[in-house]
């Protein structure tokens, strides 16, 4: 399996300043192909990455515009992964559009990166850099501290030096044997997790899981910063000879002032410091449901479709929806816990949990209601995660429990239920994982 560890670096000054310049390189030559692929498209050729590098390599030392101004090659300076990635970089954008394109998706064609716009980062491939304990010894620059050692062992696949904020983090990709990333589970349960927008998570066993805290304060924080920094950049448009609020024509470039370019950064480090804040709960919310759970079943929340809601948008990606996702799919492989996801359109919140009946009237403004058929009274997101929760165990409505409704009730739901996912399923592990109640749950539903 592969994992990523992404270790903080402690560079210094001279350290910083190759970063980013080898960014800035990363940068210029994704940019250089980018234009040559879409000329060499428009032209009717068929453009490839390796016939680009190719085209590129013959030109990189001695094009005017790989010069500095003393007729020198820059280039020379920065190691060559850096400048050689990009070219990989975009062919996999291409194929990424294009499947996506196939698929019927929305694609995004591969596009121009803006200084200071984009993620400034480069790569560095395996054999060009070597680690000791807590230091990693890049290539041209020499031995950089890290903040803590590699924590995985296993061949090691590639880096990537990146910036965010104010800080420099080396992500260094490694493929583990499986063994090693295999964790133990301390309990077993089955349970559904209804994600919303007042509480972050409603879990079938009743647990309500609020946002952090600190993330409030932050955001009052952010607003006040941004304040401070738009008043900057009014200042320096004002100076300009620009009015207020206007939008600049495309290419104006104002002079950056210092107490802007503070500004700018003290910003940076607040939407940096939001974002860990966000990744550190996400991280142990989806460890701790890994852990204590064989078997979660989640929606497909639709978080792009959710975003465009404007309402919605800003409870959403606080919460960090699609992190969620994609971290609980990755650690219920380590902690083999079955992961279910429920179909967009399964109606959770409308199924009355005890007895089937479906509530078509229900509104995202109802919070509690009750079951016209059988009387129970239901918190909403809590009957959502029971409704979930019954997908794995395989007493979905519709299958249901012989106690409960028969017949025409449970036809009807049938019909609303769609399809389950189940993400990875394993057999033959060992039965501390709890694995063998989980086959039967998977037999039973199929
Ligand atoms: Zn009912």
């Amino acid at each position: 399996m592969q994992l990523t560890h992404t270790i903080a670096l402690c560079p210094t000054p001279a350290q910083v300043d190759y970063f980013k310049r080898a960014c800035g390189t990363a940068r210029r030559v994704w940019n250089w192909a980018l234009n040559e692929w879409k000329k060499q498209y428009a032209a009717g050729g068929k453009p490839n990455a390796m016939a680009l590098k190719k085209q590129f390599n013959a030109i990189k030392y001695t094009d005017p515009q790989w010069l500095d101004k003393n007729g020198r090659p820059w280039l020379r300076d920065i190691h060559r992964d850096a400048h050689a990635q990009p070219f990989a970089h975009l062919a996999k954008a291409w194929e990424r559009f294009f499947t996506d394109l196939k698929a019927g998706k929305k694609a995004h064609e591969p596009r121009f990166k803006k200084k200071g716009r984009c993620r400034d980062s480069f790569y560095v491939a395996n054999d060009k850099f070597r680690l000791d304990g807590k230091t990693i010894r890049l290539p041209t620059i020499g031995d950089v501290a890290m903040t803590e050692e590699l924590r995985f062992t296993g061949t090691i696949l590639g880096a990537t030096v990146s910036r965010t904020a104010d800080r420099w983090f080396v992500a260094i990709q490694v493929e583990v044997p499986d063994a090693q990333c295999y964790r133990h589970r301390t309990a077993h349960e089955v349970n559904g997790i209804d994600l919303g927008v007042k509480a972050v998570a409603t879990v079938s066993n009743g647990e309500v899981i609020d946002a952090p805290k600190p993330l409030n304060a932050a955001l009052r924080r952010l607003r006040i910063r941004s304040r401070r920094l738009s008043r900057k950049l009014e200042a320096a448009k004002k100076a300009a000879g620009f009015g207020h609020h206007t939008c600049l024509p495309k290419g104006t470039r104002l002079p950056v002032s210092n107490n802007r370019q503070k500004s700018a950064a003290t910003l940076a480090r607040l939407h940096a410091r939001i974002a860990n804040i966000r990744a550190d709960f996400v991280h142990k919310l989806t460890t701790r449901l890994c852990r204590e759970n064989q078997a979660l079943v989640i929606e497909d929340v639709n978080v792009k479709g959710m975003l465009a809601n404007e309402k919605l948008a800003r409870a959403i990606s606080d919460v960090g929806f699609g992190m969620f996702r994609s971290q609980l799919e990755y650690k219920a492989r380590r902690y083999r816990t079955r992961l279910v996801i429920a179909d967009r359109w399964y109606p959770s919140s409308q199924l009355c949990s005890a007895c089937g009946w479906k509530n078509e009237a229900l509104t995202l403004q109802d919070r509690e209601w009750v079951c016209a058929k059988c009387g129970t009274h239901h918190d909403r997101d809590l009957n959502a995660a029971l409704n979930l929760k019954r997908l794995a165990t395989g007493t979905a409505l519709p299958v249901a429990s012989p106690t409960s409704n028969g017949g025409a009730a449970a036809e009807m739901v049938s019909a609303a239920v769609g399809k389950v996912t189940p993400v990875r399923y394993e057999c033959g592990q060992q039965d501390t994982s709890g694995q063998e109640e989980n086959r039967a749950h998977v037999c039973a539903r199929s």
